[in-house]
């Protein structure tokens, strides 16, 4: 069909994104009374009460436009990390900040990105639809961050190196000094961003994130979200800490509203709620723990997690295990977009849910 209007020719390329079924679609083609998500990597708590009191109490003030630059969310967190204010950016989930960030740092038709593969999803869109290059090197074949690889792509277009840690899918963490020395091999114009979306779960911050090492190496960014350990998914708030020079050029062309009053008030009180911060923690590595071992034993091969999700290769496939699983209410993530078809993705749950995922598991009779 012929329309009227022109369109970028690679608009049409493109797929909308693919969420998966959701709860309700499975609860109805089932008939089940009970759904368990274990897909998305969110938060098996749900909202902590003192946030959700503040949400409440924040739908007062929905008829006002926010504070443009959301500065009291911006100073919460400068005080939280001990940083300045002003190289702190924040962003309608780090969705907005990732597509951002190209658009800042690249120039169609010139720029590149470099990345691993797989990767998030975001960063190749992205990078496509901002007409940028992507260039992306393979994981290690036990899914550790091949750093040689990664520089070998690096050249003086490339405007940006992004990386995960813990990753997702695998869960793996890439060593704190294996990214510092990375980082001083890149061309000073070349940013690094790590994205940390998960490094709560990763043990002692000290150890395992970078964001300590902001202020000697200048060519890094450290990408953070209140999706995961702040159990915030569905209000979209993350945030950046990059160059005071990049983030000024962020602020600049970012449109004026994108986090909106209910979500920056949320995030303050979560960032100020450590009890439920340390629950969350807690939760993650004890119920990875439990759950390697109980697919180990079940002869599942299991990639060491520093996250709150396990990346497994089972023993029968895949695709009939996890059609089992939702047919029972339990929604994994399975892994072929990652390019991964021989793996599933399972985010911790309560102990309810791990112990009622790995008793069903365990009477799938595709599993011998
Ligand atoms: C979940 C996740 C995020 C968080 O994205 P938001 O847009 O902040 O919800 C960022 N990066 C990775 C790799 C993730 O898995």
């Amino acid at each position: 069909m012929a329309y009227p209007w022109s369109v970028r020719p690679l608009v049409e390329s493109f797929e909308p994104y693919q969420p998966g079924l959701s709860m309700e679609e499975i609860r109805q083609r089932y008939g089940l009374s009970k759904v368990v998500k274990l897909a998305s990597n969110e938060n098996p708590f749900g909202v902590s009460p003192k946030v959700a009191e503040v949400i409440r109490n924040a739908a007062a003030y929905a008829h006002r436009y926010p504070q443009s630059g959301n500065p009291r969310l911006v100073r919460a967190l400068a005080s939280y990390y001990g940083v300045d204010g002003k190289r702190i950016f924040v962003g309608d989930g780090s969705d907005e900040i990732i597509d951002l960030l190209i658009r800042v740092k690249s120039e169609p038709g010139v720029s590149n990105i470099v990345a691993f593969k797989p990767c998030f999803g975001l960063y190749t869109t992205q990078t496509i639809f901002h007409g940028c290059e992507l260039r992306q090197t393979p994981l290690n074949s036990d899914f550790t961050h091949d750093f040689d690889g990664l520089l070998s792509l690096v050249d003086d277009n490339t405007s940006l190196v992004l990386i995960t840690s813990p990753d997702n899918p695998s869960g793996r963490l890439a060593p704190r000094e294996k990214i510092l020395e990375f980082a001083k091999k890149l061309p000073s114009s070349c940013l690094l961003v790590v994205d940390e979306a998960y490094i709560e779960f990763a043990g002692d911050p000290e150890k395992v994130s970078v964001i300590g090492d902001l202020e000697t190496v200048p060519n890094l960014a450290v990408m953070r979200t209140f999706s995961k350990v702040y159990a915030l998914a569905g209000l979209r708030i993350g945030y950046i800490i990059l160059p005071e020079h990049l983030a000024d050029c962020m602020w600049r062309v970012r449109l004026p509203f994108s986090l909106n009053i209910i979500a920056q008030e949320a995030a303050i009180a979560a960032l100020a709620d450590a009890p439920f911060r340390e629950k969350s923690i807690l939760q993650a590595e004890k119920g990875r723990t439990w759950l390697s071992e109980k697919l180990s034993g079940l002869g599942f091969e299991v990639i060491p997690s520093h996250s709150n999700f396990i990346m497994v290769k089972p023993p029968c496939s895949p695709k009939e295990l996890n059609a089992y699983l939702l047919e029972n209410g339990y929604i994994i993530r399975a892994l072929s977009s990652y390019g991964l078809p021989d793996y599933l993705r399972i985010s911790v749950g309560t102990d309810d849910d791990n112990h009622e995922l790995i008793s069903l598991i365990s009477s799938f009779p595709g599993l011998k």
